[in-house]
């Protein structure tokens, strides 16, 4: 491992600092304390702070040397809303919100390489730090960007990272092409004729429509589908029905659906349309579809990810490095920010997970081992594709 003696020397400050946010935690487009505690340290880094993009976001602007070249590095800010399960010290003061995705961790460790770069300045153009809100659901990365996140900060390319539990400590993954899924949810109403639940041949049953229904789904994954594409579709609610008596006119099923390719994406939701009717039509009942487009997939470029890799390689050395990580039907809001510029996203290791400590688990927290590894790898990416003349 290779860490530099100054972030070494932080590392304490940015550990009281990373537990100070997860005794915080602050849910999407809420993450008023955060942010300003992002805007204020930036600013006594001497750093050029906007704030109020995609309502709670902050940038931060470093500029060194003359060069007019410019890259972005991001971290997420925003909590879950659920209860924490662990009773150490620093545990969520929030009932039912919680740091359970380690963007906590996030911040600080690109507060901490803000810190360390507006010391050193050992490279040359311009260097913008993007904290977003937002990432768990609600799509701040799209935000940013529909409020004109790169018009005001032109770059050439953009960076990010997630810790990744059950990945050791010192490791990292990353790999040029999808790394997460893309992230879709569908309801799909069923309309039959309620009636007397003695007397079924008066009615149609959109239960018996229903579960048809949902085993038929599985076929546009598994017969409509490439078998060398991945895709999930999962249905995750079944709404209908309140008597024992009763055969409900209407069954609302809901789920989600998650693919790499945008053109198995663009396939689902014609599928489900011509099954879910298909269906009906045998039993006499009717469909309802709506599909809605959310994330799209994280898909990392070439020579960003080969950058990413050889900044990670001066940290961890290259023989920790996964290049080939299976992906995650995980999806990540960052995908939207590398719809608009080249650029790369890779785990960093946050070691086993024991006791739950698993993304989204209760019993989960963010590693602070990992800190100096993190800030590390923001400093040597920063180094390497904005390099100082010498
Ligand atoms: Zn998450
Ligand atoms: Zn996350």
């Amino acid at each position: 491992m290779n860490i530099r003696e100054e972030i070494k020397r932080d590392h304490a400050l940015l550990t009281e600092w990373r537990r100070d946010l997860h005794a915080h935690p602050e849910l999407a487009f809420e993450e008023e304390r955060t942010a300003a505690l992002v805007a204020e340290r930036l600013q006594s880094f001497g750093i050029e702070v906007e704030t109020g993009i995609a309502k709670t976001g902050v940038v931060g602007k470093l500029k060194a040397g003359t060069g007019n070249r410019a890259i972005a590095l991001r971290a997420d800010m925003d909590a879950l809303p659920m209860q924490e399960g662990n009773d150490f010290a620093h545990a969520s003061s929030v009932p039912g919100k919680m740091h359970g995705c380690g963007h906590d961790g996030h911040t600080t460790m690109l507060l901490g390489a803000a810190k360390y770069l507006a010391e050193t300045k050992d490279f040359d153009g311009t260097v913008y730090f993007i904290f977003q809100p937002a990432e768990e659901g609600a799509g701040g990365a799209e935000v940013m960007v529909r409020e004109g996140l790169f018009d005001l900060f032109p770059v050439e390319a953009v960076y990010g990272m997630h810790n990744w539990p059950g990945m050791p400590v010192g490791r990292v993954g990353a790999s040029a092409g999808p790394m997460m899924a893309a992230f879709d949810t569908f309801d799909l109403y069923i309309r039959g004729k309620g009636g007397h639940g003695a007397m079924p041949h008066q009615a149609v049953d959109s239960v018996l429509v229903a579960c048809e229904l949902v085993g038929a789904l599985q076929s546009i994954a598994s017969r409509n589908t490439d078998p060398v594409d991945a895709l999930v579709v999962t249905v995750t609610q079944i709404h209908g029905g309140d008597a024992y008596n009763v055969i409900p006119g209407e069954v609302h099923l809901a789920g989600t659906v998650r693919s790499f390719r945008e053109e198995v994406r663009d396939s689902v939701a014609p599928a489900m349309k011509r099954i879910a009717d298909g269906i009906c039509a045998a039993y006499g009942a009717t469909a309802e579809l709506r599909y809605d487009k959310l994330y799209p997939a994280t898909v990392n470029s070439v020579e960003e990810t080969e950058q990413a890799v050889a900044a990670a390689a001066a940290v961890v050395g290259a023989d920790a490095i996964d290049r080939s990580p299976v992906p995650s039907m995980g999806a990540e809001d960052f995908a939207y920010m590398l719809c608009e510029k080249p650029g790369s996203y890779i785990w960093v290791g946050n070691g086993d997970v024991e006791g739950g400590c698993m993304l989204h688990n209760p019993g989960y927290d963010f590693n602070d081992e990992i800190i100096p590894i993190g800030v590390s790898y923001w400093a040597e990416l920063v180094e390497l594709a904005l390099p100082a003349e010498r």
